[in-house]
């Protein structure tokens, strides 16, 4: 099948080669190189591939994971059993969890131990979805007009049917990497109070111990009407925490108000806290992605991200870049209002008032440096502040992790292959994912999703969740070939 289909693909550019003979070499090496790519890839990716692909993402939509009514270890089962069967030993292949309903899966492919493990993470379960709010059955892998549907279509069991796929066929074909690869596919990571990564790195650290890490729910691979914009590798992500702020007060009757009005200090400080702005900041990975993303960013936009990367930094351009909310959060951290209580009575002098602060932490800097920030801010000795619920979330320094050689010479090369021209740009999630466990836990994380989405139909977590047909193959494609190259010496 591979080589009838190569051989038959491959004649087309040869003859066109003759006819053309006149036109210049670097036009005609493109030309026949554009010709040649659906080759290569229907190559690699035979009929076998995707029909296996296939199975596993319908299996995996199809098994309920919320975590509600869900279940993350039937899934994790379900995948270690085709593990099991493609011949994988026990000993290589865990299922496990705190509970009986949040289970993980940890499969282990062995090789010649020349270099660290290389460990992939995917998360198993999905957001809520309601069968009411959405036009069909989001338990239902469904393909439709050229997408599949269903809920974790895009977030994220499409990844999980990617990396179990190509853990079938290394077996199937006897692959011997150089270092062990490691799946693991786990639970909570959307919600619930079992997040799996966190759980095996407390008690199976021995079973995810690697050099690096490869996240397919991070990072974006960015489209836009079929056209391939970027590959957004996510090589550092803020951390993620909330601050309450407090204020009591004995009350009193409302009849006769006093100077120490709780609601009154505490909005004087939440405006105080409006008006402040972080430090603008820039750190290795959002460097190297303003750098190259001013390449091919069009307008005045594109010199804005030239003017921040000067020393000193355009100040004008900071101040515009600032506006965009998308920007501002890569270029500094931010803490936000998002919630707010208080009072107990309409005739009584409030005794609480609270609000809730959400910060988004660039890389370097901890919790306890921003809350104390935040008081220095607010100014009010009446006003607490403390970090709620320290425990559950990573708390320690986010390190920033550089786009490492290795990593990125192995993305341009798939690139190269599938992707001509299309840049790869290293960033900086304002966002929390898996890898804040991971990169908290002192391992190099990067997001790589591999399968593209269009910037314009991003329906993660929303009705009607879908990828498209072809690059979801694309995906399985991708990451076949990313791995073998991280796991071959040359
Ligand atoms: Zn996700």
């Amino acid at each position: 099948m591979n080589a009838s289909l190569h051989s038959k693909n491959t004649s087309h550019p040869q003859k066109s080669l003759r006819a053309l003979s006149t036109i210049p070499i670097a036009l005609l090496a493109a030309f026949a190189l554009a010709l040649m790519l659906p080759a290569t890839m229907r190559a690699q990716l035979d009929a076998s591939a995707r029909q296996l692909s296939r199975e596993i993402f319908q299996q995996l939509v199809e098994i309920n994971t919320t975590d509600s009514v869900g279940n993350t270890t039937i899934a994790a089962q379900a995948m270690a059993d085709r593990l099991l069967a493609a011949g994988y030993p026990a000993a290589d292949v865990f299922v496990g969890g705190p509970t009986p309903k949040k289970g993980n899966m940890v499969a282990r492919l062995r090789g010649t131990g020349a270099r660290k493990p290389l460990l992939m993470i995917c998360h198993l379960d999905v957001v809520e979805a309601r069968r009411e709010d959405w036009s069909v059955d989001p338990f239902k892998f469904l393909e439709k007009d050229g997408y599949f549907y269903g809920r974790g279509t895009s977030d994220i069991k499409d990844g999980d049917a990617i990396l179990m796929t190509m853990m079938l066929r290394f077996k199937k074909e006897g692959f011997q990497p150089d270092r062990d690869l490691i799946l693991a596919l786990t639970a909570d990571e959307e919600g619930g109070d079992f997040n799996g990564v966190d759980w095996l790195l407390k008690n199976h650290g021995d079973l995810i111990d690697a050099e690096y890490i490869l996240n397919p729910d991070a990072g974006n691979f960015e489209s836009e009407n079929g056209k391939k914009l970027l590959l957004g590798i996510e090589a550092s992500e803020k951390l993620y925490a909330d601050f309450t702020l407090e204020v009591t007060d004995k009350g009193g009757h409302s009849s006769e108000p006093t100077a120490n009005n709780a609601i009154y200090h505490l909005a004087d400080g939440l405006v105080k806290l409006q008006h402040f702005q972080f430090p603008f900041e820039l750190n290795d990975v959002t460097r190297e992605y303003f750098k190259r993303k001013a390449a091919i960013q069009v307008g005045e936009t594109g010199a804005e991200f030239i003017a921040i990367l000067k020393t000193p930094p355009d100040q004008t351009a900071i101040a515009k870049l600032s506006e965009s909310p998308f920007y501002n959060a890569r270029i500094r951290t931010t803490c936000v209002a998002t919630r707010l209580e208080g009072g107990h009575a309409y005739n009584a002098l409030p005794q609480m008032a609270r609000a809730n602060i959400n910060c988004r932490i660039l890389p370097g800097h901890s919790a306890e440096e921003v809350r104390q920030q935040v008081a220095k801010v607010v100014d009010d000795p009446q006003i607490s502040i403390a970090q709620r619920d320290p425990d559950r979330a990573p708390t320690k320094i986010n390190p920033t992790t550089q786009l490492g050689p290795e990593m990125i010479s192995a993305i341009e090369k798939v690139r190269d292959q599938m992707w001509p021209g299309v840049p790869v740009m290293p960033e900086m999630d304002a966002g929390a994912s898996d890898g804040a466990f991971t990169r908290s836990a002192g391992i190099t994380t990067y997001g790589v999703p591999g399968v593209f989405g269009d910037i314009n139909d991003d329906r993660a977590h929303g009705r009607d969740e879908r990828t498209q047909v072809s690059d979801f193959y694309e995906g399985v494609d991708f990451y076949y070939r990313l791995v073998k190259i991280l796991s071959t010496k040359n």
